[in-house]
């Protein structure tokens, strides 16, 4: 199969991690015998320093041209008071929608071998397997009207949480197909003791159940999902939210997986001609300026996010699930970072990239 790829680094562990991606990546076109076609493209920081802007043109039109790309992560500390469109952050959100990658699903999974690096009690956590389904292109993060402004000697700020029917339906869809092949049941998160839009979201979400029989569909407050994710984390199969809840809840749930390090997440949007879903694929974390440059990262989330394009993109079944065992004999064998732990020392961002190949054989 020939396999064409974007690969933006992005900044700071983004251009750590990404890089052992790619050689678990190469790995699998070598063994299977895909042809893979990498481009490469900027993005976030490093875009803002060689073009002054963080999502260059070029960018956009490589990542139209391939048939999945893989990101790193964005963010520098230097741009921190720079002025919305100066922003790393705003390259990541414009290529989420340039590609229109509406559904961003990030499965939780509690490993075996790092029920010791949850925090939570062991028999809370074991047996933990859920997908968190997020909408990725709308809702209080692109909402207009937006902004800051003074009048009458008061500072005032607004922000538009927005959604339309059609696009709570688009990923109420992937969430129900995605429970059909798993254990066959939704929750749909809301607030809707409170906002209209979740009002609206769960009638949507309600009625498209209808269309899903065989899935069991049940609601749920996102104040208490958020105490439920902890008290009781195996209930859950998959959770169903819109953009700002999903954020949130999802980095609740890398503490489930031991660290944030081990998440994995692909954005989806429709299916192109060939079948094929476009498809972002990245790990959860950002570009950790606390720990950038030192070689220490936790690449296994960016690992993850490549079997999830091979499978979501490629339909490449046997080399996802292979790349996923190899991440768990990884595990085993205590070839960690620091992040998850481990009892002896450490390992490298390279030296786990380099176990998982060899892993996968
Ligand atoms: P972060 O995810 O970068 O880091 C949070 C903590 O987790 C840090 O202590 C970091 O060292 C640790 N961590 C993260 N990934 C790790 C990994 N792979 N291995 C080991 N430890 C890891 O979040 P933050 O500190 O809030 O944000 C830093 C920058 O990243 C900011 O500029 C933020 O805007 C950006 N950001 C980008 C994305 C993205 O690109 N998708 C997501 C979140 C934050």
């Amino acid at each position: 199969m020939d396999l064409s790829v974007l690969v933006l680094p992005g900044d700071g562990i983004g251009t750590e991690v990404t890089r052992e991606a790619v050689r678990v990546l190469r790995r699998v076109a070598e063994k299977w015998h895909h042809s893979l076609r990498l481009s490469e493209g900027l993005l976030g920081g490093a875009a803002i320093h060689q073009t002054g802007t963080p999502l260059p043109e070029q960018t956009v039109r490589l990542a139209t041209a391939a048939d999945a790309t893989l990101m790193g992560a964005v963010g520098l500390p230097e741009f921190d008071n720079a002025p919305p469109d100066r922003r790393p952050e705003k390259g990541l959100l414009g290529i989420r929608r340039a590609l229109g990658v509406y559904a961003n699903l990030r499965p939780v999974k509690a490993y075996a071998s790092l029920l010791d690096s949850s925090p939570l009690k062991n028999p809370l956590v074991e047996g933990t397997d859920m997908i968190i389904v997020r909408e990725l292109t709308g809702g209080i993060y692109y909402g207009t009207p937006r902004g800051i402004t003074e009048a009458g000697g008061e500072t005032r700020a607004v922000n538009t949480m927005t959604y339309t029917r059609a696009e709570i339906e688009r990923v109420s869809r992937v969430a129900f197909h995605l429970a059909r092949a798993r254990r066959k049941k939704v929750t749909s998160v809301d607030k809707s003791n409170v906002l209209e839009n979740s009002q609206l979201w769960r009638r949507v979400v309600t009625e498209l159940g209808g269309e899903y029989p065989d899935v069991a569909l049940d609601h749920m407050l996102v104040d208490n999902c958020a105490m439920q994710l902890i008290l009781s984390p195996r209930r859950f199969d998959v959770v169903l939210t819109e953009n700002m809840f999903g954020d949130i809840l999802s980095d609740e749930g890398a503490v489930l997986a031991g660290s944030i390090g081990m998440l994995p997440s692909a954005s989806i949007g429709d299916r192109r001609p060939s079948g094929a879903w476009v498809g972002l694929y990245e790990p959860v974390h950002g570009s950790a300026p606390d720990i950038a440059g030192q070689n220490k990262a936790n690449p296994l989330g960016a690992i993850g996010s490549v079997a999830a394009m091979l499978a979501y993109s490629f339909g490449l079944r046997e080399e996802s699930s292979a790349v996923e065992r190899a991440v768990e004999t990884v595990l085993d064998t205590g070839t960690v970072t620091a992040d998850l732990r481990p009892s002896g020392a450490p390992a490298t961002t390279e030296q786990v990239g380099r176990a998982v190949c060899a892993a996968i054989g």
